[in-house]
């Protein structure tokens, strides 16, 4: 069993660079999923707390932070990184137990998580404005200038992986922050703000404001003194943090839900297709914004690929947070019950079961575990082909030829990455440049380790791209500068 905690120092709300208890007076339990326990708890944020923290990061920008030049801040994240891998099995202990993944998962995860640090650490003095040649007699040049106080919301599936994603460029740019991260699982997000201050960043620069959705997460996003919102999240959040950002006049990028398609031709590598759409479905028990949910299979592979691709589903095993094995639970019991309407659906309206995951006889009775599913052929029009679920259950769609594929992968209302499996590179980059999503991947998958590759969705999932060198023009305004010297 895993026994990590969150520090005892750390006591609630990161505000002018010290931990605070909440004005609000309330608190909520931080429950183990894998143990459907509580182990601590974290502040519930109220107006009066995120007023406190804007403020703070508003006054951070005058003083010691907005004093620092861009190496200073590229340094200051770049040693966040470093202290981030000495302490990793600490940090990947925490993760697995607050959202139930397992271990080899969440020590993953904080690799990334350093990774963010040492990316946006070293390419905080990097972002160069342009010149622009005009007519004689002027010169025209563009710098970037921070938004200011930009707000942060993250959801709980990899905290690890989303804090550092969210505010490392927006600090590197030179914005003062204030994360409200999700309720469902944050504790190793306030062990890394704890990082950010023990190694130097200034009081006010990094605030954290934990606590409900509707709660702290609409007190920030509809803040009038905030400058600019990230938010990631599902389709749904989105919808109300872009009417906040309409309401105050400010940007705003949405990573949002998806239901992305593996595309698999009769001739894709079997060695190499058959793990990776296995563990695109099952990674984090399906609960990954580009999980790879529906499998489009040629016709033609139905008889060949797929028996394989069942077998090896049948294999997976459901762990605890300890254990080695593909998946643990899910987030939470609400989570279970929504996950498992599904799989009822799926079950009332006779949808064939193709293979179903293996139960560690070691789970805890009162975990949130839901036993891995595969059904296949899905209907197109059925539930489970077109709604995120945020679960273990893969759609299995067979389809004709080449154009039937792209129309299929299309015909959804989210666009976040598609996976395309063939042996006929000029097929990869002809369907892959029609994909109406933000990442294709060819003979592979996965958007968890491309620190540097740009991710962000179209349609409903969103817009505005993180990551990569992408994210840090997010992060800041072009402001041109016009000068007449003749
Ligand atoms: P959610 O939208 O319910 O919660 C996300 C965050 O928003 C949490 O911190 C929550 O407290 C906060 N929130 C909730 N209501 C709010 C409100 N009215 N105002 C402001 N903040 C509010 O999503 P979730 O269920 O926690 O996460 C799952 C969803 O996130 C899935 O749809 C998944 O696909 C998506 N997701 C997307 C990405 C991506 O990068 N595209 C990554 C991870 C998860």
């Amino acid at each position: 069993m895993i026994s990590a905690t969150l520090p005892d120092h750390i006591t609630g709300l990161l505000v002018d660079g010290e931990w605070t208890t909440p004005q609000s007076g309330q608190w909520l339990d931080i429950i183990a999923p894998a143990e459907g326990q509580p182990f601590g708890r974290i502040a519930g944020a109220g107006r009066a707390d995120v007023d406190a923290a804007v403020a703070s990061a508003r006054r951070a920008l005058s003083a010691d932070w907005g004093r620092l030049n861009a190496a200073e801040r590229g340094r200051l994240l770049s040693r966040a990184g470093l202290i981030v891998q000495e302490r990793a099995e600490e940090l990947a202990e925490l993760e697995a137990r607050d959202t139930g993944k397992p271990i080899a998962q969440a020590r993953a995860d904080i690799t990334a998580c350093a990774r963010y640090f040492e990316y946006y650490g070293g390419a905080a003095d990097k972002v160069h404005g342009d010149t622009i040649p005009v007519q004689n007699g002027y010169f025209a040049a563009t710098e970037n200038v921070p938004h200011g106080v930009t707000a942060h919301v993250i959801p709980w599936n990899y905290p690890a992986q989303m804090f550092p994603r969210s505010i490392g460029p927006a600090l590197a740019m030179g914005n003062a922050v204030v994360m409200k991260p999700a309720e469902d699982a944050c504790a190793t997000t306030l062990v890394l703000a704890d990082i950010l201050r023990e190694v130097g960043f200034p009081a006010g620069s990094v605030n954290m404001v934990t606590g409900l959705g509707a709660e702290a997460g609409a007190a920030l996003s509809e803040h009038p003194d905030i400058n600019f919102i990230s938010f990631i999240g599902s389709s749904e959040t989105g919808v109300a943090i872009q009417t906040a950002a309409a309401k105050t006049h400010i940007g705003c990028t949405l990573e949002l839900g998806g239901k992305s398609a593996q595309i698999v031709f009769a001739d894709a590598d079997p060695a190499l297709v058959i793990p990776t759409v296995v563990a695109a479905i099952t990674q984090h028990a399906g609960q990954t914004c580009s999980a790879g949910s529906r499998l489009l299979i040629e016709r033609a592979a139905m008889k060949t690929l797929l028996p394989q691709i069942v077998e090896a589903f049948s294999k997976v095993r459901v762990i605890m947070p300890h254990m080695e094995g593909q998946l643990g639970p899910v987030i939470s019991s609400r989570q279970k019950t929504r996950v498992e309407r599904y799989i009822q659906i799926a079950d009332e309206t006779g949808l064939p079961l193709l293979a179903s995951g293996q139960m560690d006889p070691g789970l805890s009775p009162d975990g949130y575990f839901i036993q891995p599913r595969m059904y296949g052929p899905v209907p197109r029009d059925h539930r489970l082909a077109i709604e995120e679920v945020f679960g273990p259950v893969l759609a299995v769609i067979p389809f004709d030829d080449e154009a039937d594929a792209i129309t299929l992968a299309n015909a959804s209302d989210y666009g976040l990455v598609a996976g395309i499996w063939t042996s006929d590179s000029a097929r990869a980059l002809r369907v892959g440049r029609q994909m109406q999503v933000g990442q294709v991947f060819v003979n592979c998958f996965g958007a968890g380790g491309g620190i540097e590759l740009p991710f962000g969705g179209m349609k409903k999932s969103g817009h505005g791209r993180e990551k990569g060198w992408e994210a840090l023009r997010e992060f800041a305004a072009v402001r041109t500068i016009l000068v007449r010297h003749d």
